[in-house]
């Protein structure tokens, strides 16, 4: 029994580690598996930001693109005037006409077209230069004149004038000399890139060229800023990464600060540049992966303690049983009695129980009134119905934890009905009590032995007086009137001196023998001590019946023989009290009574008896 539920613990045990294991393993792939997420988001995230980069560019080259077909037309258009050999004048002529048309086109972010044909600067806005204005010397000219033929874009050029920034893209004609060239406005990509900043695609925006200028930027005051030669700062480190590395997405760290820069190549030398802070990129990520993976521990820990909490009360209810099948070894049935709400519980049962509770535990007196009912011998049915009663119960629980009784049950076995109280409601009365019941068969029958032993008068084995004297007064008190007779040996010394203390043995041995025989099975024979012993014999209230029991006695007497006495008589003094009806003294009194009888008879000779009342 000990070993089942001890592997009950085991197994307990056991399923606590399986758990914690298993738990451990979960938590590991679900980390994994949160990082690959993280890992794949961070990689979307990347690529997101790379794709709204390329945008941007494909967005700022539609819009150079623009410009330089304007030029390209404008060059190809004055080409043919020159050749036609058109007037600079028509050529000017038509300069404003096109400086209209670009006006319209750029949103007037467009200062419109000019160059110098034929060694003449000739502006299609009349802009009349000052007289050290010399055209050859402008950048627009030289970047041109570069180019040879091709289209040169020149660096912009922050202007102070209306504090935007300008560029130039001019083209050189078929002559080698003359230059066509439009100047336009950056605003659009400046707002692109304050745009960028505000729809969140980056924490700077910016466009540079292929020298490192700040073309555009989110912030405005950068523009025109040379980022290549502007050692030391975050720009310089972006410059020199996209246009002398060529990379296209990495991180730089400036200031304690982790940024992420995409970078997509505008035509051929522009790059549209965005940098975003790595925590305002991915922090939104960690944070709802963080909460996430951290309200799943919360998620796991509560289960942890739950299945711990259960595990323990497994462990703690499996202790129980084993407590439970520790005390069943002795406690055959053991119910608990709710006297609060009437109910019936089983705690230890049995087979024979169970079946006359088939109607529920409910009614927890009538219930157990019941079962007793039916378990209780017919000898004891009385007692324990009486040791049952309910309406005295909180009495006799008053002082004492437990009271309990002896019984016989129906298959013959004594048992101790056990009533142990579990908890008191506030007034004192009784809420649980334990109703617990043993075999005692055995304790009962030692006990019993025991109790035999210590009343019996090891000599003769009649009752000792402790005995005999308990049982004539239980009768007395329980009104059990009779007649009682107090018996001395005559000159019983004398047998001891002449004949030895063994042979005075063998005659008190003899005496009792003649007792037993004489008296009925239903008396009370005993040896008070030394030679003088007693008898109770109830119902015998007249000397006439009395006396036939006495003289049955005296002959019995008188028919003793131990050899070594010879011819030597045993002779009794008795002394005889009725306790009759509607008497109402002590056994003393009883005693004292017949005592003054022996004291009478002692002076016959021979076996004589005194009757009280007729004492002469
Ligand atoms: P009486 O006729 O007056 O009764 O005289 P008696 O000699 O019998 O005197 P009494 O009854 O007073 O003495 C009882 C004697 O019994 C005294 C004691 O030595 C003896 N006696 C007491 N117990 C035992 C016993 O267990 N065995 C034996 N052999 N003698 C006992
Ligand atoms: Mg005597």
């Amino acid at each position: 029994m000990f070993d089942y539920f001890g592997n009950g613990l085991e197994t307990s045990k056991n399923t606590l580690r399986t758990f914690i294991i298993t738990l451990c393993i979960f938590t590991v792939l679900l980390f994994l598996n949160f990082y690959i997420l993280f890992r794949s988001t961070k990689k979307n995230i990347i690529e997101s930001g790379q794709h709204a980069v390329a945008e941007v560019a494909d967005e700022i080259n539609n819009f150079l693109i623009k410009s330089v077909d304007a030029v390209k037309f404008t060059a190809y258009k004055t080409d043919n005037m020159i050749l036609e050999g058109e007037s600079n004048e028509k050529i000017q002529k038509y300069f404003v006409e096109q400086t209209g048309v670009c006006r319209i086109e750029f949103d007037n972010d467009s200062t419109g077209v000019y160059g110098v044909v034929n060694g003449e600067y000739l502006d299609g806005d009349n802009w009349v230069p000052g007289a050290d204005y010399v055209p050859e010397e402008r950048q627009w000219y030289i970047d041109a004149a570069a180019a040879k033929g091709e289209i040169a874009l020149v660096s912009p050029y922050l202007d102070q004038q209306t504090g935007n920034m300008v560029m130039s893209i001019s083209r050189m004609l078929n002559d080698n000399k003359s230059v066509v060239s439009i100047d336009v406005g950056l605003d659009d990509l400046q707002n692109l890139m304050v745009e960028q900043v505000e729809n969140g695609s980056g924490d700077y925006a910016l466009v540079l060229d292929s020298k490192g200028v700040v073309v555009a930027h989110s912030s405005p005051s950068k523009r025109g800023l040379s980022y290549l030669n502007d050692s030391g700062t975050l720009g310089n480190l972006v410059a020199e990464k996209v246009i002398v590395s060529g990379e296209k997405n990495f991180e730089v760290q400036y200031n304690g600060m982790k940024y992420v820069v995409f970078a997509s190549t505008i035509g051929s030398d522009w790059y549209a540049v965005s940098v975003l802070n790595e925590n305002a990129l991915y922090g939104p990520l960690k944070i709802i992966y963080f909460l996430f993976f951290f309200v799943l521990l919360i998620f796991l820990g509560i289960i942890t303690v739950f299945f711990t909490k259960l595990n323990r009360r497994r462990d703690e209810t499996e202790h129980l049983n084993i407590q439970l099948k520790s005390i069943s070894g002795i406690y055959k049935t053991a119910h608990l009695l709710d006297l609060n709400i009437d109910t019936f519980e089983e705690i230890i049962s049995n087979e024979q129980i169970r079946s006359l509770l088939k109607n529920g535990h409910e009614h927890a007196m009538d219930t157990l009134k019941l079962i007793m009912d039916m378990r209780t011998a017919d000898l004891s049915k009385r007692n324990v119905a009486q040791f049952l009663d309910f309406s005295t119960l909180d009495k006799r629980l008053e002082n004492v934890k437990t009271i309990a009784i002896e019984f016989l049950n129906v298959d013959n076995q004594w048992c101790r009905g056990r009533f142990i109280t579990v908890d008191k409601n506030d007034d004192g009365t009784i809420h649980r009590v334990l109703w617990m019941v043993e075999v005692i068969d055995e304790e009962k029958r030692q006990r019993d032995n025991l109790q035999m032993l210590s009343e019996t008068d090891r000599m003769t084995g009649i009752l000792n007086r402790g005995g005999g004297e308990a049982k004539i007064r239980e009768m007395l008190d329980s009104g059990r009137t009779g007649m009682f007779c107090l018996m001395d040996a005559d000159k019983f010394k004398s047998i001891n001196d002449n004949y030895g203390h063994g042979v005075g043995d063998k005659v008190l041995i003899e005496i009792a023998n003649c007792l037993k025989k004489s008296f009925r099975d239903n008396d009370i024979v005993l040896r008070l001590g030394g030679d003088e012993f007693a008898a109770y014999a109830p119902t015998v209230l007249n000397e006439t019946v009395g006396q036939q029991i006495i003289d049955r006695f005296f002959d019995n007497i008188n028919l003793i023989k131990i050899p070594e006495l010879k011819d030597r008589k045993i002779c009794i003094s008795m002394g005889v009290a009725f306790y009759k009806p509607g008497d109402d003294y002590s056994f003393d009194e009883l005693y004292k009574r017949a005592d003054h009888g022996t004291y009478i008879s002692k002076k016959h000779e021979g076996n004589y008896v005194t009757f009280e009342g007729t004492e002469s």
